[in-house]
């Protein structure tokens, strides 16, 4: 189990004190936020930094560069143009898929149907190593009502064989560690609450 401390919007000497702490892995939201923490984290032995947040098609190139994971694919045109970008900078990431699993307009990730497709594409792409899926449910403060979706994503993660599972919050985290997490993604509950962006 990997627990990828989140410390959007923290700045980065949160994250120094975080990696003496003994945490590795870390998870950032903006690619233009982690741009301007990049130079003082990016050097900590021995730290990953996993992209968590929507990555847009003009943004992939920086991605690629600063980020050891990126968890967020949702289109084939995304994974191309990283992976086309991870190529050109000489690099291999770790790639998760995005799945949308809730009605919810404002949501990212691939509609569960279009899983297939995109499952064969991405496992193509030479730069990205495919490993799993992840998802967000609706915000809610029971954690009972997250877990059908975190159900759900581990039973497609199980239909595509990928062994990574990128599910759970502050909030949900122990539902989704029953429900079959490989890696967990937690902010508030180590940092306290963020300050809006
Ligand atoms: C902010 C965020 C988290 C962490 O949320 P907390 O409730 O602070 O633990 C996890 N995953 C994603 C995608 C996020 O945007």
């Amino acid at each position: 189990m990997t627990l990828i401390a989140v410390t959007k919007v923290f700045p980065a000497p949160v994250i120094e004190e975080a990696w003496e702490a003994g945490l590795r892995e870390f998870g950032e939201n903006y690619v233009q936020e982690f741009e301007g923490k990049a130079p003082r984290v990016r050097g900590l032995s021995g730290a990953r930094f996993h992209l968590i947040g929507h990555l847009q098609s003009n943004k992939t190139r920086k991605a690629a560069e600063l980020f050891d994971a990126v968890q967020t694919i949702d289109s084939e045109k995304i994974a191309r143009r990283l992976n086309e970008a991870a190529a050109a900078s000489g690099r291999q990431l770790e790639a998760m898929i995005e799945v949308k699993l809730s009605g919810e307009e404002a949501k990212h990730g691939a509609a569960p149907g279009d899983l297939e497709l995109l499952v064969a594409a991405v496992s193509t792409l030479p730069a990205l190593r495919l490993q799993g899926l992840m998802t967000m449910p609706p915000w809610s403060e029971d954690p009972e009502q997250s877990r059908p979706y975190f159900a759900r994503l581990r039973e497609l993660g199980a239909r595509f064989r990928l062994p990574c599972l990128s599910m759970g919050m502050s909030n949900d985290f122990e539902a989704a560690i029953e429900e079959g997490a490989t890696h967990i993604r937690v902010g508030t509950a180590l940092f306290g609450r963020r300050r809006k962006p």
